[in-house]
């Protein structure tokens, strides 16, 4: 509002130059006209313009430095908007871009919003009441020149605002596959350990300059068209003033005009043709940060699919009675997982699932933490099912650990901490010696301050999977869902962790899924899946009594 005030008080002043300008040519031609005439009006017309010039200084700072404010604290509302929808949208859609993708949303896209933004606040009022003011003075000056105007500016602008959205389509293509290069360059960065192992040096430089190659591609493209603004409004400017010129010329040998007339309207031109100019660009600009801001409303838009239902209830003192009851589901990608699968898990029992590689029992966990929704039959917890409790209860009541460990940036204390914020370090401590984690943090720099890197790369494998273990055991959640939790341990530690896992699953329903099977043998109960059903249930001699799939997997690790 402030900035907008401002941007007229700017516009004013500017318009103000035309006037005086006017003033002086009209005292020139009284003074070629009659020598005698006074000489005070250039110590007026002097100090007009000091007073004009200081004013519109003054206005233009303020109004920058207002409309600048603005606009960034508009950004960082995107961009905790964006973010809070991706972390409290569907987990499909942050599993369905990549990365990169995301990140390029958050620094490109809000670039090109910020360069429009700014271009905007700073420009648009200024311009628009510069280019009136301009136009009402010439009108004043003198009408039929001002017609010639007229005609000359809306033929450029034609021109000009087609570029804009060709502009705009190019930039959404090129802002997108900034996303595709990011990805791209942190993927590399990641896999730097197995690129230089396996000598992929070339293979991946040759990636990325195809991806700055393309990105430059696409970036020249929308340069090129910004490029034409310009010169077409340069070109419509010149035959502008030529033009009138000519006529003005030819009027004041006809008396029909003033030299403060003539001068009066070309310093007009002169204040509205930056400006115009500015606008020309500035259409250009707003149309690439219209791409970004499109990419940015998809995210903030799209409501999520898995949401908590008006009558979802929080679910307290929850016991772990699980049930799966024909659960039939394919993920978003159409990967069909689980056809008819039914089990049922009595609360406080430990179950181990088992089963081939890809045979869905990840996906048990997912839609477990109802991380998807299933397509058809039903999951309960405690009774309920699952679609009718809160999100939040639902997930409260269980703690994960996943195949990637998911170690954040911080110290190894803090990434144990997440377990449950605000636990104490007492808490904490005890936590990582039940995982057996302990000995190892002692031994680090710093012990619990020491820093795991990013994505834990500071620690070991099986270091890093102690780390994620101690988390879950802070959570002290009714339920406990171990995938592949102690795989990267050697055989002693993953004895003693074993050992102290019994006593962490005692009084809780535990999932365990592992492909050893001297993880799950001490397991109340295994269940088999394959092909998307339980085929096989019961305890490990049960299984080994009888000639299936689970026998010829434990036959197949022991030869
Ligand atoms: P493993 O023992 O190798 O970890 P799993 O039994 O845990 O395998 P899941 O991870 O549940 O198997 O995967 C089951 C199937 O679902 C696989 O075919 C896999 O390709 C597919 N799948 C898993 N996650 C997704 C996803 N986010 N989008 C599409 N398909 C997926």
């Amino acid at each position: 509002m402030l900035g907008t005030l401002f941007a007229i008080l700017t516009a004013a002043f500017a318009n103000g130059y035309a006037g005086i300008l006017a003033y002086v040519g009209n005292q020139i031609q009284a003074s070629i006209q009659g020598p005698q005439a006074s000489t005070g009006w250039v110590i007026w017309a002097s100090v007009g313009i000091v007073g004009l010039s200081a004013g519109r200084a003054l206005s233009l700072y303020l109004m920058t430095v207002i409309n600048n404010t603005g606009v960034q604290r508009a950004l960082v509302d995107i961009q905790a908007a964006q973010f809070d929808a991706l972390c409290d949208g569907d987990f499909s859609r942050m599993a369905g871009e990549s990365s990169g993708g995301f990140v390029s949303r958050f620094i490109n896209d809000v670039n090109a919003i910020r360069d429009a933004g700014l271009r905007f606040a700073n420009n648009f009022t200024k311009s628009i009441v510069t280019v009136i003011g301009a136009f009402l003075i010439m009108l004043y000056l003198d009408w039929t020149l001002t017609l010639i105007l007229l005609v000359a500016y809306p033929i450029a602008f034609g021109p000009v605002i087609a570029l804009g959205n060709r502009v705009r389509k190019r930039a959404r293509t090129a802002q997108k596959q900034v996303g595709e290069v990011t990805a791209l360059l942190s993927e590399g960065f990641q896999a730097a350990r197995v690129v230089k192992a396996y000598g992929l040096e070339d293979y991946q430089k040759g990636k990325a300059r195809a991806g700055f190659l393309e990105r430059s591609r696409l970036f020249l493209k929308v340069l090129t068209d910004r490029a034409a603004v310009d010169p077409i409004l340069e070109v419509t400017g010149g035959l502008a003033l030529a033009g009138i010129l000519g006529v003005s010329a030819w009027q004041i040998a006809g008396g029909g005009s003033s030299l403060g007339d003539l001068l009066g309207i070309i310093a007009a031109i002169g204040i509205a043709a930056p400006e115009l100019r500015a606008l020309g660009t500035l259409n250009a600009v707003a149309q690439e940060g219209g791409g970004a801001a499109d990419r940015v409303f998809e995210i903030l838009d799209r409501p999520p699919e898995v949401r908590d239902s008006a009558e979802a209830i929080g679910l307290k003192d929850v016991q772990g009675h699980i049930r799966f009851q024909d659960v039939e589901f394919s993920y978003p990608d159409g990967t069909e997982v689980l056809k008819g699968l039914t089990f049922e898990i009595r609360a406080g029992e430990t179950v181990a699932l088992v089963g081939p590689s890809g045979a869905g029992k990840s996906t048990v966990f997912n839609l477990l933490l109802r991380l998807y929704d299933i397509q058809s039959g039903s999951i309960e917890l405690d009774g309920h099912p699952i679609t009718g409790l809160q999100s939040q209860s639902l997930r409260r009541s269980m703690a994960l650990v996943s195949q990637d460990t998911a170690l954040f940036d911080d110290t190894v204390g803090a990434n144990i901490a997440l377990g449950r914020l605000g636990a104490q370090q007492e808490e904490v401590s005890v936590a990582a010696r039940a995982a057996f984690a302990d000995e190892f943090i002692s031994t680090l720099p710093g012990a619990y301050e020491a820093p795991v890197g990013e994505a834990g790369r500071n620690l070991s494998g099986g270091q890093r999977q102690r780390v994620a273990l101690a988390r879950a055991i802070l959570r002290d959640a009714p339920i406990l869902l171990l995938d592949e939790a102690t795989s990267a341990l050697d055989a002693e530690s993953e004895a003693r962790v074993q050992a102290a896992l019994a006593g962490v699953t005692q009084g809780r329903t535990s999932l365990i899924i592992a492909h050893r099977l001297s993880t799950v043998r001490s397991a109340d109960r295994i269940l088999v899946i394959d092909g998307g059903s339980v085929v096989e249930s019961g305890d490990h001699e049960e299984l080994m009594a009888q000639d299936g799939l689970y026998r010829r997997l434990v036959s197949l690790q022991l030869s």
